[in-house]
């Protein structure tokens, strides 16, 4: 079959390797110059199923609040922007605050994320691929009392629905992870492990699973804006670029935050709105005394991936609407925090800021599989969690389009779930 895949992030790269390996004809379009260039390029570098927790939980419609005058807050949500956009998806977000709604989300963002991470352990067996990858467990760790007592509760949550997670003293903490040798001096409450959760470079990845899927017979085409998908009653007959049309036989639409400026005009309306994130890479001057192990500090919303000699922190959301400036103050925050629990790391002066828009979706659920087109498929919508569920999420639209039974239900991750609100 000819298939077009649209956008080469992480997603949409993963997806056109697993086409052509059940032997598609495949063809990838991106407006960049080169695969991973945009929410792909710098993120956290987590593979982390023990991160499925989503954003919408009884308490974070207040927490929400408090931060709205706070310009360094790890969620800034600001709903006196004139943003209808923003409104629908925040009323959205709302009504996923409950707790039956949160125990449903978790259910199954973590079906997703333990798939994908088994087809991301798979993958790189099968073609030894290599990204700077940390294959110890993620280490979340929590300053305070209280906040530790909810990560222990979250992570019984997670345990029954089958991601165990072991419970760690301040001492084990830092047995694990001596670098947290200072935090522990300051404020440290515990730790939780997920064993089987992992880190690495996820633009480093993209541009590798390119080439292994380019040796598959995969055309990249860069610098292709795709302005319109152009229907024939309930299919999608081809698409206008910048550099002329194309048809095809399926479509993938893996455009991140940008999807639902595509779907749109097809009458199909995706409640996916951008939470814009930060990180900063840091090249260590000592890196003994930067982590090993990827950590996830719970009170601060930020994450640590050791990747090579750099140290990726990044963190925090913005719900700002489809803007990509940067705001120092946000960087600052990252900076202040790294040094903060990893003074001796490095000297803090030779960083590389970035910023990228993840697409959220009220309830952090990917939106997966089908459309009313025929020949349209979403993979979309992956919000904090695109890296971790890149493999499975290509693997489900890979056995989708080739007539396959995909290997985790379906149900919950398909466009069919906002039907009714
Ligand atoms: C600060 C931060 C930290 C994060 N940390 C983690 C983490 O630790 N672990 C994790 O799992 N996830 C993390 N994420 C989320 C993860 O990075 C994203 O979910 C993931 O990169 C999304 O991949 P994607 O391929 O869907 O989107 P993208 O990488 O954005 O790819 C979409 C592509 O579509 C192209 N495109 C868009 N519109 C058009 C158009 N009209 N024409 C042509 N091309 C177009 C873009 O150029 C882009 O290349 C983080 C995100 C941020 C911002």
């Amino acid at each position: 079959m000819k298939i077009l895949v649209l956008g080469a992030g992480v997603v949409g790269t993963t997806t056109a390797y697993f086409l052509a390996k059940d032997g598609h004809e495949v063809t990838v379009l991106d407006r960049q110059t080169g695969p991973g260039l945009e929410t792909s390029f710098a993120n956290g570098g987590q593979i982390s199923a023990g991160h499925a927790k989503p954003w919408a939980e009884p308490r974070m419609p207040l927490q929400a609040l408090l931060w709205t005058f706070q310009a360094d807050a790890p969620l800034l949500f600001r709903p006196w922007r004139w943003d209808p956009s923003l409104w629908s998806w925040g009323l959205k977000f709302l009504r996923n605050c409950t707790n039956e709604r949160t125990r449903i989300n978790m259910d199954r963002t973590l079906r997703v994320a333990l798939y994908s991470r088994s087809v991301l352990k798979a993958l790189r067996q099968h073609t030894r691929v290599k990204y700077n990858q940390t294959t110890k467990g993620i280490l979340h760790i929590y300053r305070t009392g209280e906040e530790f007592k909810r990560g222990r509760a979250a992570a019984e949550k997670l345990s029954a629905l089958g991601l165990p997670q072991d419970i760690l003293t301040v001492n084990d903490c830092v047995k694990l992870e001596p670098a947290l040798n200072h935090a522990a001096s300051i404020d440290l409450a515990g730790g939780i492990l997920s064993n089987d959760d992992e880190s690495g470079d996820a633009h480093l990845f993209t541009k590798e699973i390119a080439k292994l899927a380019v040796e598959l017979g995969v055309e990249f085409r860069f610098d292709s804006t795709i302005e319109n998908l152009k229907t024939s009653g309930q299919r999608i007959s081809g698409i206008i670029t910048n550099q002329g049309q194309l048809a095809a036989d399926a479509f993938v639409l893996a455009l991140g935050s940008y999807t639902p400026h595509l779907t749109e005009p097809l009458g199909l309306k995706l409640p996916i709105y951008p939470a814009k994130g930060y990180s900063i890479s840091i090249e260590l001057k000592n890196p003994d005394n930067a982590p090993t192990i990827s950590v996830t500090d719970e009170n601060r919303f930020m994450v640590f991936s050791r990747l090579g000699n750099v140290l990726r922190v990044a963190g925090t959301a913005e719900l700002a609407g489809w803007d990509s400036a940067l705001r120092e103050v946000r960087v600052e925050a990252l900076k202040r925090n790294a040094q903060y629990l990893f003074p001796d790391a490095s000297s803090y002066a030779d960083l590389s800021p970035w910023c990228g828009l993840r697409a959220a979706t009220p309830d952090s659920v990917p939106i997966l599989g089908e459309t009313p087109y025929e020949n349209l498929f979403l993979n979309t919508g992956h919000g904090t969690l695109g890296w971790t569920m890149a493999c499975g999420s290509a693997r489900v639209i890979a056995d989708l389009i080739s007539g396959r039974e995909p290997e985790i239900d379906l149900s919950g991750l398909t466009i069919k779930r906002f039907a009714s609100s």
